[in-house]
């Protein structure tokens, strides 16, 4: 029985990994310790000259470029509470109105999503009646949704995991995943729909089904009762961004991180090791040089590649585990047009492509006309998405050929005549954990192995969640984990 874990003793902590995470992780334990008076050391480890990850913001004279994400949804209440703590409450800003909405493709033709359709669910009659998007036969198997049965599984349906592609055509038909749905959940996760998990990214849809056996008849219920309730409603609409780019939050969750820890830049870790004893030894490189030093817990919110390279020597099965999650890649091509340059009104948020279209880009983000401050007067900012998991072999051109596809593509479909005034390739290799059939599953088995180290914790966007609001929440949660753990005398930890 150890009874060196004195609470009061000053806990060393690492953090690993200064993208969204580890700086809310970082700044969650050190927001712990001021509340309850304790002491801690928090170092956090970053690879890259700069924390942020896969956000960023370029800011140029007269206009800004938000590198990676540029919105989180607010549904979701971790990055809104985290914000309402920092202070940032005025600095977010809602998607403007006046170009709500998004665009899909049709037979080369921008064409909007019928209005009161979600992902999924189309809650009005009238706008699904008349769209192009599909075809009389199309709109019917979709209708008929209302009048099928939920599905009969042996195991229980909150049990069983369904790929999007098979629980849409099961419902809605084919022509419904290929026309609406898959390019809308691509929009999001960059995926391919026959090997996404449901159950790990859109568990509602399940529920919906579960609990009212179809989906458009859930859908019609929750707006009627939306309708109902008082609508005084969310402050934010259901996305909000930053007046001054997504950066706004990754500075000032540095900035208050260094101001009590440490942030090490330019630092990988290589390897963690327990110690007999207690805690870690956390070997990280600078400048060529390897150093090793010891901590009581460790937080390692890296991607799932570059954590099992630290835990293979002392953990194996953990190590395995964890690369056992696959990351697609991405590239997008920001361009700012001159908006008299391009034929299309532009008149919503953004285009996604059906992978039916055969095309070489699968979204284009307008972004200035989601948020003011994107682009100078009489100008637009166009952000382009190409590669994703269903076209990876596209990444492999150069820049040169990448920009210059992406231009020919960005003539055919919106008629853009014009040079861009400004043009910027960001690759994002590896950046977006696909969550594969049976990935809950796998974390579950991650969290299991990874339980068996004590005061060692794993978060990110690999596990429970991509967005951003799923990122604090998990980093979060490893956080406070981790201060009840070491608060806790250790006889009452090891009985
Ligand atoms: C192109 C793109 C667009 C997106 N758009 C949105 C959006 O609009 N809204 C939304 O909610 N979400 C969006 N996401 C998802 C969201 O931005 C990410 O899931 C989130 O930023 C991931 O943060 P993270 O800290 O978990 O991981 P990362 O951002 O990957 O951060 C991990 C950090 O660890 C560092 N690191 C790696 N190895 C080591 C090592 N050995 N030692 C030390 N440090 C190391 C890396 O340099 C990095 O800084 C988008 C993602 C991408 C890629």
């Amino acid at each position: 029985m150890n009874h060196s874990t004195s609470s009061k003793a000053t806990k060393r902590i690492a953090v690993v990994g200064g993208g969204v995470t580890g700086l809310s992780a970082a700044h969650r334990l050190l927001e712990l310790a001021d509340a309850q008076q304790q002491s801690i050391e928090v170092t956090l480890f970053e690879s890259q000259p700069e924390t942020g990850g896969w956000i960023g913001t370029i800011e140029q004279q007269d206009y800004l470029i938000d590198t990676g994400g540029d919105m989180f949804i607010t549904n979701k209440p971790a990055a809104i509470e985290l914000c309402n703590r920092l202070g940032l409450e005025d600095q977010l800003i809602s998607t403007n109105q006046q170009y709500r909405g998004a665009l899909i493709l049709k037979d080369g033709q921008p064409v909007p999503v019928p209005l009161g359709f979600e992902l999924m669910t189309p809650s009005r009659i009238g706008p699904m009646l008349k769209t192009p998007l599909l075809s009389p036969a199309g709109k019917l198997r979709m209708g008929l949704e209302y009048f099928l049965p939920r599905r009969h599984s042996t195991t229980g349906l909150d049990q069983d995991d369904e790929s999007l592609a098979h629980f849409v055509t099961r419902r809605f038909g084919e022509e419904a995943l290929t026309r609406l749905i898959q390019p809308l959940v691509a929009g999001i996760y960059t995926s391919d729909p026959e090997k996404l998990s449901l159950r790990a990214t859109l568990p509602r849809f399940l529920d919906m089904e579960r609990d009212h056996r179809s989906l458009i008849k859930a859908i019609r219920k929750q707006k009627r009762a939306a309708k109902s309730a008082d609508a005084t409603g969310a402050r934010y609409g259901l996305f909000a961004g930053f007046r001054g780019g997504m950066q706004t939050l990754i500075r000032t969750l540095a900035e208050r991180v260094s101001e009590r820890g440490t942030i090490l830049f330019s630092q990988p870790v290589t390897k963690i090791k327990p110690v007999a004893e207690s805690g870690y030894e956390v070997t990280s490189e600078s400048d060529g040089d390897s150093q090793t030093q010891h901590f009581d817990a460790v937080i390692v919110t890296t991607a799932t590649h570059h954590a099992a390279g630290m835990t293979a020597d002392f953990a194996p099965e953990l190590s395995n585990l964890l690369s056992q999650i696959e990351y697609a890649s991405t590239a997008i091509l920001v361009n700012l047009f001159k908006l008299s340059d391009i034929k299309h009104p532009l008149n919503a948020f953004g285009l996604v492509i059906p992978a039916a279209e055969k095309r070489k880009i699968f979204a284009i983000a307008f972004a200035s006309r989601k948020f003011p401050g994107r682009a100078p007067e009489g100008y637009v900012q166009l952000r382009t998405f190409v590669g994703g998991a269903m076209q990876p072999e596209l990444l492999d051109h150069s820049d040169e050929e990448l920009t210059a596809i992406v231009q020919s593509e960005l003539a055919d479909i919106l008629g853009v005549t014009g040079e861009p005034q400004f043009s910027k390739l960001l690759r994002h290799n590896q950046s977006m954990p696909q969550y594969h059939l049976g990935h809950l599953q796998l974390v579950e088995e991650i969290e299991q192995q990874a339980a068996r180290y004590s005061q060692l914790e794993l978060a990110g966007n690999a596990y429970r969640g991509v967005g951003i609001p799923d990122c604090i929440h998990s980093a979060e949660q490893a956080a406070e984990r981790l201060f009840a753990a070491m608060l806790t005398p250790a006889s009452v930890q090891s009985p």
